[in-house]
């Protein structure tokens, strides 16, 4: 039998930003991860919001500029709402970057789709609408502000500086069961079929939508929704987000430099495959975007279902602890902040309950008023934006 004080499943942004500052706080850390890490391609459009960065700066203490980490210079972004649209001026600060303070970020926000809604509150428009907005104006401002990067650089770089402080890794490994009482996890090797046996004092899920960890520690999966993504050929510069009438979710179309990738979350719809795929037909269609490259899907956890510590000893941090968030399907600075927390709480700081509340807040508050927001949006587009002439 393999011993180790802290077991963490899942090397993704949460389990190796974990594994990462446990090994920085000398702590002795055992990484799982069952494909082949080094490989790994996580789905993802990649939009890095300025909340991520800060969370990845507090704990490499570097911008992704400073990592090494090459962004997509993005300026603008067009919100698109059935036959309208109008569009966002990124706010300069975290364009240009460096360790820009919270507060600046948000006063910069003064321009695009955030100052027409402000502006929208302020000089009055159509009843309907204006309630709509104002009853969406809470939602966190820190979204509006984002850069993209290639998501398998940013965890590659995650790995590495895990490895570099001497983590240990098995890769192509997973956990069949847990005994909670001897604090036992039975593992087994994917590749060589092997089982053998891993004694722990804290367990940690870091291992996704789909864990493992939460499974057989609550025998129950948790609420999810599927999400779409494809490369597909450059065809405009500009991020577009494309909101439908009376869809929970949006479709994206996001520059990666010499190409492009298209996706989309649709909330509502929850895990039905054949409608998911049909928006995403509808949505490409109408943006005359062909997809000639395999279609991928991957499960977003839909926010509705966190849990942080599903028994004595155990912990779960990003997407498996359900950290989401409905409106966007964001979850980087979530997977980072919740890593944080946890590595705090397990060297005596603040609890992990305690240190994760206003991320609990927020992801509660980003469900339940998800319908919300998205009929806002579309409103504030509507009365707000240019009608499309072709
Ligand atoms: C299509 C799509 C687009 C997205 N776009 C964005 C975006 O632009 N910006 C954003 O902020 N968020 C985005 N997200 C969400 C974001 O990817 C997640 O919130 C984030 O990756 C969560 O990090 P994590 O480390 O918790 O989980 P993951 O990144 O999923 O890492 C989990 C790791 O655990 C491993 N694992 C899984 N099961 C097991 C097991 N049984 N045993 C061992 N290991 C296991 C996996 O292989 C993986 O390496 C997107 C998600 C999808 C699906």
């Amino acid at each position: 039998m393999q011993e180790t004080d802290i077991l963490v499943v899942g090397a993704g942004a949460a389990g190796a930003s974990l594994g990462y500052l446990l090994k920085q706080a000398g702590k002795d850390v055992l990484l799982l991860e069952m494909l082949d890490a080094k490989k790994k391609n996580k789905l993802c459009a990649g939009i890095i919001e300025h909340r991520a960065e800060q969370a990845f700066m507090d704990i490499f203490g570097k911008t992704l500029a400073e990592a090494g980490l090459v962004t997509m210079p993005m300026e603008t972004m067009i919100v698109r709402h059935d036959d309208y649209e109008m569009s966002h001026t990124m706010p300069k600060k975290h364009q240009a970057v460096q360790g820009t303070e919270q507060g600046s970020v948000q006063d910069e926000n003064a321009q695009g789709f955030v100052a027409s809604l402000r502006n929208y509150l302020q000089k009055g428009g159509k009843m309907a609408a204006k309630m709509a907005v104002k009853k969406a104006a809470g939602y966190e401002p820190g979204v509006v502000s984002y850069k993209a990067l290639p998501r398998k650089h940013f965890d590659d770089y995650i790995l590495n500086r895990y490895l570099e402080a001497g983590g240990r890794l098995l890769d192509h490994t997973t956990v069949r069961s847990i005994d909670k009482e001897r604090q036992v996890a039975c593992c087994v090797n994917l590749v060589t079929k092997e089982t053998f046996e891993i004694k722990y004092n804290t367990l940690v899920g870091a291992d996704g939508a789909t864990s493992i960890v939460r499974r057989l520690l609550t025998g129950k999966r948790q609420s999810t929704t599927l999400a779409l993504e494809a490369p597909v050929p450059l065809t405009l510069r500009e991020t577009v987000i494309y909101l439908r009438p009376a869809d929970h979710g949006y479709f994206w179309y996001i520059p990666r430099g010499n190409d492009a990738t298209v996706g989309c979350v649709y909330h509502k719809l929850g895990c039905r495959d054949s409608e998911i795929r049909k928006h995403f037909a509808a949505c490409c269609a109408d943006m005359g975007i062909k997809i000639e490259s395999k279609i991928r899907g991957a499960l977003i956890p839909d926010g509705s279902d966190v849990l942080l510590q599903p028994a004595e000893h155990c912990f779960l941090i990003g997407e498996a602890a359900g950290l989401s968030d409905n409106f966007t399907g964001g979850g980087i600075h979530y997977a980072l902040l919740s890593a944080k927390a946890l590595a705090d709480a397990l060297q005596g700081k603040k609890t992990y309950d305690e240190a994760m509340k206003p991320q609990l807040d927020a992801v509660h508050k980003n469900c339940s008023n998800a319908n919300i927001y998205f009929a806002a949006g579309g409103k504030v587009v509507e009365f707000l934006g240019k009608k499309k002439t072709n």
